[in-house]
């Protein structure tokens, strides 16, 4: 499956006929437990939650679009950010990106910091900074590329290195790029996750996530992780986001071809301060960005010359065909609040600090006909 390209990999990934009934398609096997022929005579499934026929499908097809060995599943992407948290013990150190999902920020601080796990967060799309933290104590390297609102981006290739040096691991969050547009083991990551809710499963219809690695030893204790601490998803979540995989290419191939119009018409406007788009030539990390991905996907987000809560709320309750919600990824386009939606959980200080303002916007640009997108941002922004 390997060697095949990646539109096809995208169609057949772990797309075996079911063995019982030839089914093409992978059956949703809702079952909690596996009938043994003698204690310890099994088919290779014993209970659902350390097995189940539809999940190990799905892995099999993670592994297979992130280019890794092993894939694993959990349910949903702040799951499978806990799960590679619990690989440390209490002393550890973690470098972070100063800018990413909130929801991983909240873990971390709220969570995690308790147990003696402790987060330095720097500014990666500087690697020195990330070299500059590395202690005798860090285990762990956590980035996101391109981030999640402000889509900066890190040279994955760099940081692999600089964790390399250190004896740390380094997990990267791919979930605004997916694996049509970067390969993070590629360059040297030694773990990808994804919020499989979003590009994956690409139709605003499951929580899910996902973790892929190569190296065998450490898909064993994530592995051990996933079942001792149970953040399993459902088969029917599964099923749904196996179907998912099968139109990545093509999803993401229009969401690419819409980011382009709808970040240059916003970028044109009169009334439109500033747009942050990776596939701006004149991005700060543009030229990584060119190297590491394939396209540049349909995640952005402005900010008003008028940068006020008010100003915004009047474009974010005026879309009509872009939905004011959280998440992202679908094929319906999304509008969003980032300072009083998605990273409501961080600080105001914090966000500033990375630019997050009160009136910044995020779109999420769907795979609708760019005109239509274009005619309801025109009525919204004025
Ligand atoms: C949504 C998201 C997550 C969290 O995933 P859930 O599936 O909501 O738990 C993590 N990282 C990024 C970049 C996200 O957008």
């Amino acid at each position: 499956m390997s060697t095949y390209r990646l539109s096809t990999k995208f169609i057949h990934a772990g797309a075996e006929p079911d063995p019982s009934t030839g089914a093409i398609m992978t059956p949703i096997y809702q079952t909690s437990t596996y009938v043994q022929k003698a204690p310890g005579v099994n088919q290779g499934f014993e209970y659902a939650r350390s097995q189940n026929p539809t999940r190990k499908a799905l892995e099999e097809a993670l592994a297979i679009i992130e280019n890794g060995r092993h894939g694993l599943a959990f349910s949903s992407g702040v799951a499978a950010t806990d799960a590679v948290i619990k690989l440390l013990n209490p002393g550890d150190e973690v470098i972070a990106a100063a800018d990413m999902y909130g929801g991983t920020y909240r873990l971390f601080t709220r969570i995690f910091e308790k147990y003696g796990i402790r987060f330095i967060y720097v500014d990666t799309t500087d690697t020195a900074n990330v070299e500059a933290a590395v202690t005798a104590n860090t285990k762990l390297v956590w980035i996101e590329t391109p981030t999640n609102p402000l889509m900066n981006i890190t040279d994955i290739k760099a940081v692999a290195a600089i964790s390399k040096k250190a004896g740390a691991w380094l997990c990267v969050d791919n979930t605004f790029a997916s694996p049509y547009l970067q390969n993070p083991l590629d360059l040297g990551a030694d773990i990808v996750m994804h919020s499989s809710t979003k590009y994956l499963g690409g139709h605003s219809d499951v929580i899910q996530g996902a973790l892929v690695m190569n190296d065998d030893s450490l898909r064993e204790k994530l592995y051990f992780i996933q079942k001792s601490c149970g953040a399993v998803p459902g088969p029917m979540d599964c099923f749904l986001v196996l179907r998912g995989i099968k139109t990545l290419h093509v999803r993401m191939r229009q969401h690419c071809e819409n980011g382009i119009v709808i970040a240059n018409y916003l970028r044109n406007h009169p009334a439109i301060d500033k747009v942050y788009w990776c596939g701006f030539e004149d991005h700060p990390n543009h030229e990584i960005a060119k190297i590491q991905m394939r396209g540049f996907g349909g995640m952005m987000s402005f900010t008003l010359k008028n940068d006020s809560v008010e100003a915004a709320h009047k474009v974010l309750s005026s879309t009509k065909l872009f939905s004011l919600a959280e998440s992202l990824g679908g094929v319906e386009s999304l509008i969003n609040h980032p300072a009083s939606m998605t990273h409501a959980s961080i600080p105001r200080e914090e966000r500033l600090k990375v630019g997050l303002t009160d009136g910044l916007i995020r779109l999420s640009v769907g795979i609708e006909d760019a005109e239509d997108l274009i005619e309801d941002l025109k009525l919204a922004i004025g």
